[in-house]
């Protein structure tokens, strides 16, 4: 693991997204490949991680696996240049109606997991001459949407992190950004359509909501983080919407 900083710089590359087993994450997966980017997708599901993506398992709530599974992606790979912090758990209802456990269950994925893993990417990126960060925020942190309040809660923590990581890093050579997705058409909003009575009804109605007609296709938003963390040189603290219109624009 000790390799020397050239060593640390040779052949393309290298990310590390989390949650790349599905939806996004494996959409940000492909779009970086596509780019001659080699990819860990790590995941609490490494098994269903597909394409060249090497998958290595990691729960981005336990400080052990992150560094286990960012020094396994080191190993293997000999530098690490970009990590895409994409894992996240979806929460529903107001403030009446989560306990304070699913509180910290779900800030420590969608908050904390993405410090986690940033930590313990740092000393790589320092080394990297192209090193970039991009988080998966929401237009739920920007947007106030009725029995969301924790999932917001949790994406605007991200925004606000977003911004602080990119003040902090951004002499030492790393640019931070986020993408802010609205309705994405990944296996989570499908599952949140079969929870729905009518989930043809109720795909139409979110569909309707977003100026461009329909969700955004997990392609299009693997594209973004794709063009922040490689294309995108002079963009540094800059949370990129690609949510159909929905934040912005009314029809
Ligand atoms: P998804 O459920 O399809 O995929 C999430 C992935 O994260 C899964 O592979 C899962 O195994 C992994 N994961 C969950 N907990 C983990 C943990 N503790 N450690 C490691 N991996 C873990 O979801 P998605 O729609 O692709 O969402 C990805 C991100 O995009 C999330 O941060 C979510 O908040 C955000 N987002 C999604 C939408 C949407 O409409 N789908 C919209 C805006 C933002």
């Amino acid at each position: 693991m000790a390799a020397s900083s050239e060593a640390q710089n040779s052949g393309s590359p290298v990310a590390l997204v989390s949650g790349g087993a599905s939806g996004i994450g494996a959409a940000a997966a492909a779009a970086l490949t596509a780019r001659g980017v080699r990819v860990a997708a790590l995941d609490l599901k490494p098994e269903e991680v597909t394409g060249p993506a090497l998958g290595i398992a990691c729960d981005v709530t336990d400080d052990a696996s992150v560094r286990r599974a960012v020094a396994e992606a080191a190993e293997r790979f000999g530098r690490i240049d970009i990590v895409v912090n994409n894992a996240g758990i979806a929460a529903q209802g107001t403030v009446a109606d989560n306990d304070d456990e699913e509180w910290h269950r779900v800030m420590d994925v969608n908050v904390v997991g993405m410090v986690r893993l940033a930590r313990a990417a740092l000393p790589h990126l320092r080394r990297s001459p192209v090193a970039a960060i991009v988080n998966t925020c929401s237009i739920f942190g920007w947007t106030g949407v009725v029995n969301r309040a924790l999932y917001s809660a949790s994406k605007g923590a991200v925004q606000g992190l977003t911004l602080a990581m990119a003040a902090d890093h951004v002499r030492e050579g790393i640019r931070v950004n986020a993408v802010a997705p609205g309705a994405v058409d990944t296996p989570w909003i499908q599952r949140v359509l079969a929870l729905t009575p009518d989930p043809a009804a109720a795909r139409e109605t979110l569909n309707e909501r977003h100026p461009l007609g329909r969700l955004a296709r997990p392609q299009e938003v693997g594209e973004a983080i794709a063009y922040l963390a490689l294309d995108a040189t002079g963009t540094v603290g800059t949370i990129l919407s690609v949510d159909g219109g929905i934040h912005a624009l009314r029809l």
